[in-house]
């Protein structure tokens, strides 16, 4: 079926009535969390200390991690901005713990972990530098924990809403939409809450710390500006 606006949620009519609400609550979530998405500046960004002593003890041991980095095996890609960086990646703006994987538009975007497809979008053209029109897909996963890969290039989104997909799955392309300096991909997981969903769409669900299994060096913090390919 001819689909002319990919932007949808997954849909909620197979579920039964107290799944439903449940999920429903959970897309309020997920979609205010979306709001506050708005920005990336590679490569300029400085580190905070003290935002990355503080959380330390919060990251697992790579090997231990249930993630993979989002790209193809054997590829590498620059860490343009990493976790705890001022400005865009701040505790300010709750993205603290977001990674920006400088890649060329159209570059293979691999799901770091398996789950469900929760939203998509692919409308938007790159370079609209629109904080608000930024293409994406999100995965849930256990615990409430979502996986946000943002920027995707137009019609750069290969997944839908409701499907399961694996660890590795190619499941879209990246861009640069959104407001975005250059063509990356902004990648994070965040964490729903009681928190976080009271304060509505004037809360944002806190990014969490993760590392990533396969990533060579095996920084269990990746370091802001290297350059890290996947194995
Ligand atoms: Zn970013």
């Amino acid at each position: 079926m001819a689909v002319p606006k990919r932007s949808r949620f997954l849909l909620l009519g197979a579920l039964g009535k107290r799944s439903r609400k449940r999920m429903y609550l959970r897309f309020l979530i997920v979609i205010s969390s979306l709001f506050f998405l708005i920005s990336c500046n590679s490569t300029t960004a400085t580190v905070d200390g003290n935002c990355i002593s503080q959380n330390a003890s919060r990251f697992i041991e790579p090997e231990k991690s249930l993630y993979n980095l989002p790209f193809g095996v054997g590829e590498g890609y620059q860490l343009g901005q990493g976790n705890c960086t001022f400005h865009t990646h701040s505790t300010e703006s709750k993205s603290e713990f977001a990674f920006d994987f400088i890649m060329d538009i159209g570059t293979p975007i691999h799901a770091a972990r398996s789950g469900q497809v929760v939203s998509i979008e692919d409308r938007f053209f790159d370079g609209n530098r629109i904080g608000s029109d930024f293409n994406h897909i999100i995965i849930a996963h256990e615990n409430n924990t979502f996986s946000s890969y943002i920027h995707l290039t137009n019609a750069g989104v290969i997944v839908e809403p409701g499907e399961y997909v694996n660890q590795g799955d190619v499941i879209g392309y990246s861009g640069d939409t959104g407001m975005s300096s250059a063509p990356h991909l902004h990648f994070e997981v965040f964490q729903t809450n009681d928190d976080c969903f009271k304060k509505g769409v004037d809360g944002r669900c806190p990014t969490i710390p993760v590392s990533f299994k396969n990533a060579s060096p095996s920084d269990k913090i990746l370091t802001h500006g290297l350059v890290y390919t996947a194995l």
